[in-house]
């Protein structure tokens, strides 16, 4: 069993100043809480948290995160809790715990394949903090070396398959191609262990052969690089297993066809070296089109920097060549780990990496990093800063973007589903359908049958695809709205004329009606006459031609032509909630102004008539009539309104009022006494204005006339 102090020698190698209090206290801690407990290899469970710190040291980390390494079971296997972390070891250490324990406790699906992709995007999502992923990544490296104590082979199967859909492809997302690649070789022999064997025996069969070549052509370039001046490493390597494997699949080759099963490398020492030294390959060899890659001007999203080509060897044979300096080949083993393993005695490149935009987001404050704990503490992993990664109760995996709701989720999952959401349960609690999601978050909604779509979702929601749900159920709604209006309409239009609507509304006269009007349908045509672009007579004429010249008289045609006179004349001022150019009435009982709080009520045949919220009229109708109305932003029109003044009855009272009511630059426009007893005497006016504001001036101005007692609208 790896010691601790073995750990702390190797921390001490790369960070000299190391305060590892921390490492020995959670190293004790740890010793105690995990006593008694066993490790499939029938080794104290110790063991464990031990050689994922080593990993961590060989990552070259912080204490801190060694610490955690060392504390990163103890919650979920012990009786140990978050809290008692908090008060020994700090936020720090708790922080990193708990996001390590919450990963491990996330509800994978068993169809992993499907799920993987997204899987991964949460882990890192999930983890603020990336050595909660660093550790995480050490964990299930050490789990996969001692893979083979687990005894049954399915159970084998399952985790390293899981390894390789989720950790190694972490891993490379990261850039740290060493954990990777062990990663992948290792669960490649236990999750397909036939297809493992396999390309062992092939790769071994000439291996005498291949390991003479590599001699040989590592020679070739080296005298190569050496004639042409530049100071190189030439290395020959096998290509990993799994990589050969996943290339035969992938590309459907045999085993032959694979050719770079032997892969070059060359190291130099700066970036032009990097670009000579290719030149200098390919004049010796000839390139194959299109096989080269530059990695050096375009470096990967993980920092990966490196030239690649593909030339014909002098066997016939392609040659997959990469050239690179040392310090671009620490990054491609190391990754975001290299940031802070290479720049021991060599700050400058410290500012290297600061040109990776990649480094550049986890960073948020780049200027510079004394120590390695100075640098963590600065990175905040944030890959995917605009999704969040949500689960059904059954398990899978949802992306939505940032800041998206249950309803959102509830579309995503199914139409239905989010147009009967009237609740969701979020980890179990019920929230308001608003609440934005958090990657984690397990989401249960809540359906009722016959349930409807609001238009206050369209406030919140995220996604395309409830927007456009919400709205379409919305433009559906004003067709069923306006089409029962409009049949309302036309019975009782044709009625008038003695004619039964309902008995020629599938005539085929109908059609031709509807044709003459440019509609597609009859449908059509009375939804038209529900939203008022056309009036019921103009339907009704098409069947009595006699009709042509007499004059209009039902109630719709009356309004319009009082609605085109004064002092209406600007628009209507109001909008009716889903419907376009519905016509609109103002309630002669209230005489609303723009401003005042409004409500709609649909009459038969005559459009939408708009009362005060709270006038008697209004509250007696049927509530199925009601509609929601608003007034229209700006400009709306000049509005008449009503008001009753009491005062004392001299001389010049009158005069004062209009004097009041013109410097609000209102008119009058109807004037009525009544003479009470005691002089006094009540004034109805009507009044045109523009707004309630309007309105609210010219009574406030009203109240400060002294023979003046009471003023009121009615
Ligand atoms: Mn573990």
């Amino acid at each position: 069993m790896i010691r601790i102090t073995d750990i702390l020698d190797k921390l001490y190698d790369y960070y000299p100043d190391a305060d590892v209090d921390i490492i020995d206290r959670a190293y004790i801690y740890s010793a105690r809480v995990h006593a008694g407990q066993m490790r499939l290899s029938g080794e104290p469970y110790l063991s464990h948290p031990l050689e994922v710190a080593d990993i961590l040291a060989d990552m070259k980390l912080d204490p801190v995160s060694i610490a955690a390494g060392l504390l990163h079971d103890v919650v979920e296997d012990t009786h140990s809790t978050i809290d008692e972390i908090y008060n020994i070891f700090g936020k720090e250490v708790a922080h990193i715990v708990s996001g390590v324990t919450k990963i491990s406790a996330l509800p994978f699906s068993t169809d992993q394949q499907r799920q993987a992709e997204s899987t991964r995007k949460m882990i890192l999502a999930m983890a603020d903090d990336i050595r909660v992923i660093l550790i995480k990544l050490a964990d299930r490296l050490h789990n996969t070396r001692t893979l083979h104590y687990h005894k049954s082979f399915e159970k084998r199967r399952i985790i390293a398959q899981e390894t390789l859909d989720i950790y190694a492809a972490i891993a490379a997302r990261l850039g740290i191609y060493w954990i990777k690649n062990e990663l992948e070789e290792t669960s490649f022999s236990y999750a397909n262990p036939e297809e493992y064997e396999r390309i062992d025996n092939l790769v071994k069969r000439e291996q005498t052969e291949r390991d003479k070549y590599v001699k040989t052509m590592r020679t070739l370039i080296q005298e190569k690089m050496d004639q042409a001046g530049i100071s190189s490493t030439v290395e020959g390597r096998y290509k990993q297993y799994y990589s050969i494997y996943h290339k035969m699949r992938t590309q459907d080759l045999d085993f032959e066809e694979v050719y770079d099963i032997i892969a070059f490398r060359i190291l130099v020492e700066n970036v032009s070296d990097c670009y000579a030294a290719l030149g200098h390959i390919h004049s010796r060899w000839k390139p194959i089109p299109k096989k080269f890659k530059d990695y050096i001007a375009v470096p990967k999203p993980n920092m990966y920097q490196s030239l690649h080509t593909t030339v014909i060897g002098p066997y016939g044979e392609r040659m997959e060549i990469q050239i690179r300096t040392k310090e671009m080949d620490l990054v491609a083993r190391y990754g975001i780990a290299a940031h802070w393993s290479y720049k021991e005695g060599k700050t400058e490149n410290i500012n290297t990496a600061n040109t990776f935009a990649w480094i550049r987001n986890l960073v948020e404050n780049q200027k510079s990093f004394g120590d390695p704990e100075e640098f963590l503490e600065n990175v905040r992993i944030d890959l995917y800063p605009d999704e969040v990664f949500i689960f059904t109760p059954t398990g899978e995996v949802k992306s939505l973007p940032k800041g998206a709701s249950p309803i959102d989720f509830a579309f995503l999952i199914h139409t239905e589903v989010g147009q009967e959401c009237t609740g969701a349960k979020v980890n179990g609690r019920l929230v308001p359908l608003p609440y934005p999601l958090k990657s984690g978050d397990i989401v249960e909604i809540l359906t009722t049958k016959g349930h409807h779509p609001s238009k206050d979702w369209l406030s919140f929601v995220k996604t395309v695809k409830a927007k456009s749900r919400i709205r379409h159920w919305i433009r559906r709604q004003e067709k069923d709205r306006s089409l029962s209006l409009g049949r309302e309409m036309c019975e009782k239009g044709f009625r008038k004329y003695k004619l039964n609507f309902n008995s020629l509304v599938n005539s085929r006269e109908m059609e031709k009606v509807a044709e003459e009007f440019n509609f597609k349908t009859v449908d059509d045509l009375i939804a038209n006459v529900g939203i008022g672009k056309i009036t019921p007579l103009q339907v009704i004429r098409k069947f009595d031609p006699s009709l042509k010249d007499k004059k209009e008289g039902t109630l719709i045609d009356k309004f319009i032509s009082r609605r085109r006179g004064k002092p209406r004349d600007k628009s209507d001022g109001v909008v009716v909630q889903g419907l376009e150019d519905i016509l609109i009435k103002f309630g002669k009982c209230c005489l609303p102004v723009p401003g005042d709080p409004i409500t709609g009520y649909i009459t038969h045949g005559a459009g939408v008539t708009v009362h005060r919220t709270g006038c008697i009229n209004a509250l007696k109708m049927s509530p199925d009539r009601q509609i929601d109305v608003e007034w229209k932003e700006e400009d709306a029109g000049m509005f008449p309104a009503s008001l009753l003044i009491s005062g004392y009855d001299q001389v010049g009272l009158l005069a004062e009022i209009s004097t009041a009511i013109s410097k609000a630059n209102a008119n009058i426009n109807d004037v009525h006494l009544e003479h009470q007893e005691d002089k006094n005497v009540n004034i109805y006016f009507t009044v045109i204005v523009n707004s309630i504001a309007q309105l609210n001036n010219i009574i406030a101005k009203l109240k400060k006339v002294p023979t003046i007692s009471e003023v009121r609208r009615t």
